[in-house]
């Protein structure tokens, strides 16, 4: 039997039988891996914490015929001030739903969970608005997944342009000559110079960056519209976050 050692973040789990979990961690070493966490949701039990969702921490397992197992676990940030409150909790949850559904399993992403762990720190401990956070995270998972919008140029014809319109099919922005009945999201100038501005902010930036809240909804409903073209998985927290909202 060998032993790995991994450093991640527990993105959800799945109760198993009495007392057993099957959480999925999102790892520096093997990319996204489902565990076998014995015990682990008795009370007393040792991986009891560990084994939350947001937790990140070092775990130690072992490879059976299918999934691996959890043998060993240590805490290095338990995340769970995320939950004592529900806006962040309910941004949290969507965070890491969206990364689930664009990490592929046992594919090594080290961009993903750097991205996520960020995103994590930053919802625990600044004051920043949630839904920039939340625009500003999406435009990066989504890059990071191969999905990159293009908004220097025209995607089309690759001219530089200053306003345009949004092709969510296409994945970027085009000018008037190419526009089609499909592009029937106006950028304007001030929208344009925000999507650069999202494209390039680093996240530990955040809370210097201007923003007005209607942009940050135009941007965003376009940003989810384009995922879901991209991945075409409806999920459960965007459906929770708009409840919430009403
Ligand atoms: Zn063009």
């Amino acid at each position: 039997m060998s032993l790995i050692n991994v450093q991640g973040v527990v993105l959800k789990y799945i109760k198993l039988g009495e007392s057993d979990k099957i959480i999925t961690i999102l790892t520096d070493k093997l990319g996204k891996v489902d565990v076998v966490a014995h015990g682990a949701r008795k009370t007393k039990s040792k991986f009891m914490a560990s084994t939350q969702p947001f937790c990140y921490g070092e775990y130690q397992l072992y490879k059976g015929k299918n999934l691996y197992t959890l043998s060993q676990s240590n805490i290095i940030d338990s995340f769970q001030t995320i939950i004592m409150d529900l806006d962040k909790l309910t941004f949290g949850i969507y965070f890491l739903e969206l990364i689930d559904s664009l990490t592929e399993s046992e594919t090594k992403s080290i961009s993903m969970l750097s991205l996520l762990l960020k995103t994590l720190y930053i919802l625990t401990h600044d004051d920043v608005n949630l839904k920039l956070l939340r625009l500003v995270f999406d435009f990066k998972a989504i890059s990071i997944s191969g999905y990159m919008p293009q908004v220097n140029c025209c995607i089309k014809c690759g001219n530089k342009i200053l306003e345009g319109y949004f092709s969510i099919k296409d994945g970027g922005v085009v000018c008037r000559n190419c526009k089609d009945s499909k592009s029937i999201y106006g950028i304007n100038k001030e929208t344009m110079n925000n999507l650069h501005i999202i494209k390039n902010i680093k996240l530990e930036d955040l809370r210097n960056i201007k923003y007005d809240d209607k942009t940050i909804d135009y941007l965003q409903n376009i940003m989810t519209r384009y995922i879901f073209y991209q991945t075409e998985k409806q999920l459960k927290s965007i459906i929770l976050m708009d409840k919430i909202k009403k």
